[in-house]
């Protein structure tokens, strides 16, 4: 094997950044290149020519190529929302048809019936409506960080400089937060559930107490009283169950310890809430007052003591109605970016976006939008800061893409000092000839062709002519002084590389693989209008040893050439390994007829890995370009070769601090062959198909680091299996990706990024380096202060991504956004978001458990989020009785959220959950989006039987809870892996035959993979909601039907996060209740 003594280690961006003095940082490629001055990458340099001419505005025009998704939330109309698959990423097949085999007889190359690329829809590339550059009239002033127009409601307070937050304001914010005694009898709870002692129960002296917020109810504010019915997080504390750890509100009932703690008893048709009065007991209490749960019993003989009582679900903060007050208070209209720190709309509310000037949330959200000046204020609060970027997104087809924009020859216009890049927080000074960077503070001078007049505000005349200071988001053309070795790239390769060991022959999955690549080559992602893709292909199988395979268009048959000696891998052909599609078509079509003829009777069970990574990386240095490796493996690579494993599986360990092993690879040699392939642009996208361990752990380094994918499919059957793989497979072959990454994100003075999270590889701490990024990979980023930050001017984020177009165009995207400061905790609290906040602390566990027990870092997320909740009690709610949890309305959804990170498989993994999922799983959320992670720890659980089959709206989805099920009815639960469709025992035959096509529960087969096609429309209704969710996914979901009290439904009950969890995790209720206990240890 050959080592790459060329360690691509250097940032791209040349300078050094503020404030890291000493730090060096080589030319890109990490050698010195005799010759390029250090500045290769840095703006003009030289001395202002004196007075320049005005030049005129340098055109510009939108970035090609990146496919679009259907709207993320309501049913569209547009049929081709609902065609199945990767809706909207799919191409028309070429109009011109595929050139026919050579000769039918000897090249039967056959292309397939394709029909999910028929109706597939054509969104690729620019959508009509997008091609006229959206912008504010000329007439209309805009300044980026003032609103333009009145967006709505929430921009009174989203000016530059403090938010007028008034009392009132303030008061009204905080009425909406208190979840507090309102029955004036109600005891707190405490600690339910938990094993807390009576002793540490306040002392209750049954005086009522005051409403939650003193003096007369202020307008919108709820102090008593019957409640709104869409807001139950104004709550008053139910009297601790008896049964709960043995709490006693009033007179202490001495020895009376009540029933162990609930579990929650199934109701299945129990399904409306009884009231959605605040407070109110569950569960049946003729007999005595709800104050006193543990009063006598009137009579009753000694025996089993009363039910347990708890406290209502529906009486503390729901995650349905926040989502669904956010649609509606915040769907209808388009989010417009022009104003600084203005908190967006939740992922699950369907918006468009108006760029004026910061990056839309689909590229950046940020946990708070409104951070504190100073690291005190932050490390009081605990709220970690952070952003999840998403640099190259996709957008729906209302939106328009970032444009593309070219400088020149001299590159884009960079700030002298830090080289930040040109953005709309620029300021111009001194008629137009220099600038001040609104990141460093330095004065660069403004280039002379790029120089513009002022008009008399002091913005350039050509504002709103130039996306690079009108827009948050847009790209520039890369000169050759941003390419690895000053050379511009060649266009990407992809290689296909196939395991065609016993276990994947017999499986039918390599013919499956041979017979998709012939009409999935024709997909290869192609660059704005270019009428063929310049993506070369190449094709390698292997078990024990490797096959390449020569397909050049000049061969009539493909020729074969075998690698044995795998301790030093080599690539035995150059011409002819990566060709172009079209001109070998008959040769490749060949070979894919004949791979599986020729492997058919193998009786070779034993794989090696990390040579087929190696070689493929071989393939890439060779024909100097960038790439990405599509592996199909089956199984843990035991035989002899660099990079071999052995089973080292220990399900003992759980629990154990040994735990953290089974997270990690259990050899050094796969994050080195990682570092090699980063160097070289080779992305790894892993598809594994395992009957047994394989040690994804260890196996997906490589694809981890370089920035690719893996995709499980554990038990492959063809029947069952092909259909999610072959989705899964034209997804990833066609999605954008930007190969060659280099990704930093730039702060004004006062913050700097600090920790990075994602799939990717540094060998620095600014820049993350990925071989490839493709449009779903996220990378979350944190902060933290290195000064003090100021209010008026606000903190500044500038992401900037330098990579290589699948075209082989060298680009950088460009995402700006602006935050605001604040010197009030209070400001800070309400400008959270939660959904990011779970992202972040998902992904801050998820790594901890490499290093950490597990234990450790479940309780150090407890701890945290008491603390972030502590804070907010103790300094921005209003004095109260410390029995009442206040939660601050933005964050009302983090104990439920948390809960669920908690109770999650890698955090607390239940019996059936295997090791390598753990593994599988840890890698996936840790690249994972906002939306993501979201659905991923809270899943979408929607009544199918309550769907109106005459409109195009979802049912109105309903809280994660066995309780909210009825066994009439028939529900759909998502949560981006999987799809299950749960039927009721007694759901009517009608809906049952209109549904599975058979006259009874007991007929329907849980073994089905997809809804049978019937041509009702119920049958209809069902699988558009089905392929709907399907499309708004980055990986198609397996779908498994689960009937009441059948087996499944155990591995159904997992996903209801509410619920108490076989694993041992806590229901919410509880969960709720320890942390109120939290909090209040960390209070007094
Ligand atoms: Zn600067």
């Amino acid at each position: 094997m050959s080592v790459n003594q060329q360690a691509h280690t250097g940032p791209p961006y040349g300078q050094p950044q503020p404030g890291y003095q000493g730090y060096q940082q080589p030319a890109y490629g990490g050698q010195s290149l005799p010759g390029v001055p250090q500045s290769q990458y840095g703006a003009y340099n030289g001395p202002m020519p004196g007075y320049q001419q005005p030049v005129p505005p340098q055109g510009y025009f939108p970035s090609l190529g990146f496919p679009s998704k259907g709207s993320p939330v309501s049913l569209n109309s547009d049929t081709s929302s609902l065609a199945p698959n990767f809706i909207g990423s799919l191409r028309a097949p070429p109009t011109s048809g595929a050139p026919p085999p050579a000769s039918g007889a000897s090249h039967p190359s056959g292309h397939l019936a394709y029909s999910q690329f028929e109706h597939g829809d054509v969104q690729n590339g620019i959508p009509a409506s997008a091609a006229p550059m959206q912008r504010p009239p000329a007439s209309q002033p805009f300044l980026p960080g003032s609103a333009p127009t009145p967006v709505s409601q929430i921009s009174t307070f989203q000016q530059y400089g403090p938010p007028p937050a008034s009392v009132q304001q303030l008061r009204n914010h905080m009425a909406g937060m208190t979840i507090g005694s309102t029955a004036a009898s109600a005891p707190p709870p405490a600690g339910l559930g938990y094993g807390v002692g009576p002793s540490s129960y306040p002392p209750t002296t049954g005086a009522p107490r005051p409403p939650a917020m003193p003096g007369p109810p202020l307008p919108g504010q709820t102090v008593a009283g019957p409640p709104p019915s869409s807001q139950p997080n104004h709550v008053s504390s139910p009297p601790p169950p008896s049964s709960m750890a043995g709490l006693h509100p009033g007179p202490p009932m001495s020895g009376l310890h009540g029933p162990p703690p609930p579990t929650h008893p199934p109701q299945p048709g129990y399904q409306m809430q009884q009231n959605g009065s605040f407070g109110q007991m569950r569960g049946p209490q003729p007999n005595y007052g709800g104050a006193y749960p543990g009063a006598p019993n009137y009579g009753s003989p000694p025996g089993p003591p009363p039910p347990p009582k708890r406290l209502d679900p529906d009486s503390i903060p729901s995650p349905i109605q926040v989502i669904e007050d956010d649609r509606n208070n915040r769907g209808s209209e388009p989010f417009v970016t022009g104003v600084r720190g203005q908190v967006p709309p939740l992922v699950t509310t369907n918006f468009l976006v108006k760029d004026q000037g910061n990056a839309s949330p689909r590229y950046i959200r940020c946990t708070s939008y409104n951070i504190p000046c100073t690291s005190d204020m932050a490390k009081q609060s605990q709220v970690p800061l952070a952003a999840v970027i998403k640099p190259l997104a996709t957008l729906p087809p209302e939106e328009t893409l970032p444009y593309l924009v070219d400088h020149g020859e001299s590159g884009p216009v960079r700030c002298n000092r830090c080289k930040a890049y040109m953005c709309p927080f620029m300021q111009f000074i001194e008629g137009g000839r220099r600038f001040q960077c609104c990141f460093c503070s330095c004065v660069t001078e403004v280039p002379p062709h790029y120089f513009q007049h002022l008009d008399h505000t002091g913005k350039r005349v050509d504002f709103y002519d130039r996306p690079e200071l009108s827009l948050g988001s847009y790209e520039f053309l890369a000169t050759v002084d941003y390419c690895k070795n000053n050379k511009f790239p060649s266009p990407p390769a992809f290689i296909f590389m196939i395991d065609v060991s016993y276990n994947a022959v017999k499986s039918g999955l390599v013919r499956l693989i041979c017979e998709e690549l012939k009409s999935l080559l024709d997909y290869l992602p192609r660059e704005g209008n270019m009428e063929e893709s310049a993506i070369r292909v190449g094709f390698v199988t292997y078990n024990k040893v490797l096959h390449f395979y020569n397909v050049k268009s000049s061969l009539a048959q493909p020729q074969m050439m075998v690698v044995s000696d795998v301790a030093d891998m080599f690539v035995p052909l150059l011409d002819g390994f990566l060709v172009n599609v079209n001109e070998s078509r008959t040769v490749i079509a060949s070979l894919l007829d004949q791979i599986p003829e020729m492997f058919a009777d193998t009786r070779e069970t034993e794989t090696v890995f990390a040579p087929v990574i190696q070689a493929g990386l071989e393939a890439l240095k060779a024909a100097e370009c960038a790439g990405k490796l599509f592996i199909f493996h089956t199984s843990l690579p035991i035989a002899e070769a660099p990079g071999k494993l052995k089973n080292r599986d220990d399900r003992k360990l759980i629990n154990t601090d040994k735990e953290k092993t089974l997270f990690q690879p259990q050899t050094s040699f796969y994050n080195n062959l990682a570092k090699d392939c980063v160097a070289q642009g080779c992305c790894v996208d892993l598809f594994l198909f395992p009957n047994q361990y394989l040690d994804v752990a260890t196996l997906g380094v490589v694809p981890y680091q370089t920035g690719g994918s893996i995709y499980k499919y554990a038990y492959f059957q063809l029947e069952t299996d092909q259909y999610r793989f072959l989705n899964d497979l034209r997804r990833d072959v066609q999605k954008e990706v930007g190969f060659d990454a280099v990704m930093r994100v730039r702060t004004s003075t006062g913050i700097r990024a600090t920790d990075f999270f994602g799939a990717f590889y540094m060998s620095n701490t600014t820049d993350v380096e990925m071989a490839g990024l493709d449009c779903d990979k996220t990378i979350t980023v944190e902060f933290k202060h290195d000064d003090k930050l100021n209010e008026d001017s606000g903190a500044l984020l500038q992401c900037a991504l330098l990579y290589t177009s699948c075209a082989g165009q060298r680009r950088l995207r460009i995402h700006n956004l602006s935050l605001n400061c604040c010197t009030q905790l209070a400001d800070l609290y309400r400008n959270c978001e939660t959904d990011t906040l779970i992202n972040y602390l998902a992904k801050y566990a998820y790594r901890g458990v490499l290093s950490s027990p597990v234990k450790t870092v479940r309780d150090a997320l407890i701890n945290q989020c008491a603390q972030i909740l502590a804070c907010y009690r103790k300094n921005c709610a209003s004095p109260s009785s410390a029995g009442q949890l206040i939660l601050p309305e933005c964050m009302k959804l983090l104990p439920v959220y948390l809960n669920c990170v908690l109770k999650s498989d890698v955090l607390q993994p239940g019996p059936e959950v295997t090791t390598d999922d753990r593994a599988y799983i840890r890698q996936l959320v840790t690249s994972m989006d906002v939306a993501e992670t979201n659905v991923f720890f809270y899943p979408r659980l929607l009544p199918l039987t309550k769907a109106d089959v005459d409109s195009d709206s979802l049912p109105a989805a309903i809280r994660n809870s066995e309780e909210r099920l009825s066994k009439g009815d028939i529900y759909l639960l998502e949560n981006g892996l999987n799809v299950f469709v749960w039927v009721g025992v007694s759901v009517q035959q009608g809906l049952i035959q209109n549904l599975f096509g058979v006259s009874s529960f007991s007929q329907i087969s849980n073994a089905l993979s997809t809804l049978p096609v019937l041509e009702n429309p119920f049958s209809k209704k069902v699988r558009s909601i089905v392929d709907m969710i399907q499309g708004q996914r980055s990986r198609y979901m397996k779908l498994i039907i689960v009937k009441q009290e059948d087996k499944l439904e155990m591995l159904f009950k997992h996903f209801l996060v509410e619920d108490k969890s076989l694993s041992g995790g806590a229901s919410y209720v509880d969960f709720l209740c320890h942390m109120h206990k939290e909090i209040r240890q960390l209070l007094s």
